[in-house]
């Protein structure tokens, strides 16, 4: 298309036009500024003469009237003369076609998540998107998801022209779509079976590929008969996929929503309940969505459940409604539409019912158990005066999750999701700031950060399977210590030092565990020539979550998701010796452990929403030291405890931090109310070494400092 800029120029007066991004088959897509705002964003310019005159007025006008965090935004549209021109944001991450190269099967199945909940918000407002595929799918600079393209969208009851062609790509059409039958949210959702299946086989699921088609012909409709579950990816998923692809879209799911709740429980199922989190897909999801992809049974906080308002209706487009030559739905179309809205299967089935009756529970028994939870709140909160919050950093674009403080205090270090690591300046708390720009380098989302007893390294554990050494002794000029650490496995999710430089020997070592179960010791003495001890040995079934040496460097604890905690004797880190996992585990996974200083005890919280103090001043016959405390409202993600002992934090996927007093481990107390601020979950804790502040760090990308009292 040849570009007459000063034409777009006209157009758009108050925009200055950048360079050209990309060019579709209809029209081009420029970089732009607006100077009023000052801000980037996206024109695209589509010739409005021809046979698509039609198409960029009507995608601005669709597009623009769905509002929604994965379906990109319209700023603006003009018409000028022969052209059409869209104002969208900028979508800087580039599309899914571009990027899925370096990507995973959880980050494909984030993607999915996040696209299909932009469809069934679509399809409740009447609008069919008809052309999902990879390119279709952009990311914006934070790494957001954003569903592009409503070029051929269609507004199902609207009195659009009629299509006569057989229009969208010919690999993601249903069979519907090619014979020109009744279109519904089900040939949507084939579309993106048919993405997410070529995503994560890096095939298509029929024989033979579908040809494009031959000018002025339909390409033939694929059949199911030769459907096959695409090899190395699991069971659960695979089936949920294939569902899609069906030939008859009454045997397609429901809708978009009831797809997303299976696809987020097999996931669930299949790589773990963290999955999502260490996908490093920006995804919002509807609440049962989300708690499916969690392998959550109930909502995290009761009272508020019980106040929320009950979650919209599985809302979708009425199932098979309309030819494409935009007829109106027959009474047969309706009806089937009623029959398809049936409750979905698996997933949805297990959850939803327990929301429900969970609700119904809460309601009926409010009105008894508020004063009586008021009484044990203030019971509570008089063990001891409340903790406060005194700083907040901000300035991570995703999830928080991991915090550690320098053994001098001074300096507390983030990792995030957003692939970056942050210095903070906390000698003054209530005055704490960024020190210096973040440090960049991983290629995937960071889960652990922990800073050597000197002080001056700083080794972070990624999902892109590095570990990174980075030279912290001046925050300020912050370095990376060379070339990235790997070991086996694809991805790291914990990293410790022993803490303290009062061993016996000058040797530092270093442990980090994989999502594949395995643990890797390193010797890191000299920071800038890292040596493994040995290879990566299977300490877990499945993920490590966390690691954590005691302080004279002895023993290592282990967490997994595989339910169980494990004790080893790694005075020889050549040959490190299992100890046995801790007697009575927590019912599902262990997600957090801490040694006390003193290295007499272990604290660790799991998916059980407890948190258990262990008593192993004995390593080789740990036992459990009193009753677990009780009061988080899901799974604990993160524990710390005080240098002196005395103290403990916990902190969980309620969003909420709970500070106990642990001066006798066999009775512990909370220590004041429990700590509100955080508006997703608390994945990570860190004392500083005064044992007078404690950082927070959240999935809801900030920091929070809080004074103990
Ligand atoms: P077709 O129209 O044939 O399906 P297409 O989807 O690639 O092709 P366009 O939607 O016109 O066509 O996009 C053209 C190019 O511009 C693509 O490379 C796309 O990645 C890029 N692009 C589209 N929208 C944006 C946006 N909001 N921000 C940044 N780049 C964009």
């Amino acid at each position: 298309m040849f570009l007459d800029r000063a034409r777009v120029a006209a157009a758009l007066p108050g925009y200055d036009l950048g360079d050209e991004i990309g060019a579709g088959s209809f029209g081009l897509v420029l970089a732009g500024w607006h100077r009023g705002l000052q801000r980037e964003v996206a024109i695209k310019v589509l010739p409005a003469g021809g046979p698509h005159r039609s198409f960029g007025s009507s995608e601005a006008r669709i597009t623009a009237s769905l509002d929604h965090p994965h379906i990109v935004r319209v700023h603006d549209s003009a018409h000028a003369h022969d052209l059409d021109v869209i104002v969208m944001e900028m979508l800087a991450g580039g599309s899914l076609s571009r990027r899925q190269a370096g990507m995973g099967q959880e980050e494909f199945c984030a993607v999915g998540l996040a696209v299909a909940g932009a469809l069934s918000y679509a399809h409740a407002r009447g609008v069919l998107h008809r052309d999902i595929k990879p390119d279709n799918v952009m990311f914006d600079f934070a790494g957001k998801v954003k569903v592009v393209d409503f070029g051929i969208a269609k507004r199902v009851f609207g009195s659009a022209g009629t299509a006569s062609a057989v229009i969208g790509t010919p690999l993601f059409m249903a069979p519907e779509q090619i014979v020109r039958g009744r279109l519904g949210s089900a040939t949507d959702l084939y579309a993106l079976g048919m993405m997410l299946y070529l995503l994560l086989a890096g095939r298509s699921p029929f024989e033979g590929d579908l040809a494009e088609p031959v000018p002025g012909e339909r390409p033939a409709p694929p059949s199911d008969r030769g459907l096959r579950r695409p090899a190395g990816v699991p069971p659960a998923v695979a089936d949920v996929i294939l569902r899609t692809l069906a030939t008859d879209p009454k045997s397609r799911p429901p809708s978009a929503r009831a797809f997303a709740v299976d696809l987020a429980g097999a996931a669930a199922d299949s790589y773990g309940t963290g999955w999502l989190g260490q996908s490093g897909i920006r995804v919002q999801l509807d609440d049962d969505v989300r708690a499916a992809a969690e392998g959550r049974l109930a909502p995290p906080i009761a009272v508020a459940a019980a106040a929320a308002p009950a979650p919209a209706p599985a809302a979708d487009l009425p199932a098979a409604i309309e030819t494409d030559d935009g007829s109106a739905p027959s009474r047969v179309g309706r009806r089937r539409t009623a029959q398809l809205r049936q409750p979905a299967r698996s997933h949805r089935r297990s959850i939803r019912p327990r929301l429900h009756l969970h609700r119904r529970g809460v309601v009926a028994a409010a009105g008894l158990l508020l004063p009586l939870a008021a009484v044990v709140f203030l019971a509570a909160s008089r063990c001891g005066p409340a903790s406060r919050q005194i700083g907040l950093l901000t300035g991570h674009t995703s999830w928080v999750t991991a915090v550690a403080y320098s053994t001098d205090g001074l300096t507390l270090a983030s990792g995030s999701l957003d692939k970056t690591v942050r210095l903070w300046d906390v000698s003054d708390p209530s005055h704490a700031h960024q020190i210096g720009a973040p440090l960049e380098g991983h290629t995937s989302g960071i889960i652990s950060v922990a800073f050597s007893s000197d002080k001056r390294t700083l080794a972070t554990a990624a999902k892109d399977g590095t570990v990174r050494l980075w030279d912290v002794t001046d925050p300020s000029h912050a370095h990376s210590l060379g070339a990235p650490l790997t070991g086996g496995a694809k991805s790291l999710h914990a990293v410790a030092f022993v803490s303290d430089a009062g061993r016996a020997t000058d040797l530092q070592v270093m442990a980090v565990g994989g999502a594949d179960g395995t643990v890797q010791l390193w010797n890191v003495t000299d920071p800038k020539a890292p040596v493994s001890f040995d290879n990566p040995f299977p300490a877990h079934k499945r993920l490590v979550y966390s690691v954590a040496l005691s302080a004279e460097g002895r023993t290592l604890a282990t967490a997994s998701e595989d339910g169980s905690a494990k004790l080893w004797d790694v005075r020889d880190p050549l040959r490190p010796l299992p100890l046995g996992p801790l007697p009575e585990g927590h019912v599902g996974g262990v997600h957090t452990l801490a040694f006390s200083r003193d290295t007499r005890m272990l604290v660790t919280g799991g998916k059980d929403a407890l948190v258990r103090l262990w008593n192993v001043t004995d390593p080789a016959i740990p036992q459990l030291w009193g009753r677990p405390l009780t009061g988080h409202k899901g799974i604990v993600w993160a524990v710390a405890l005080s240098q002196d002992g005395r103290t403990l934090a916990s902190g969980s996927h309620d969003g909420i931090v709970r500070m106990w007093d642990i001066t006798d481990p066999a009775a512990p107390q909370p220590l004041g109310p429990a700590l509100t601020g955080h508006t997703y979950t608390v994945a990570s804790l860190a004392f500083s070494p005064d044992g007078r502040t404690v950082a927070s760090g959240s999935w809801d990308e900030s920091i929070r400092l809080w004074e103990v009292p």
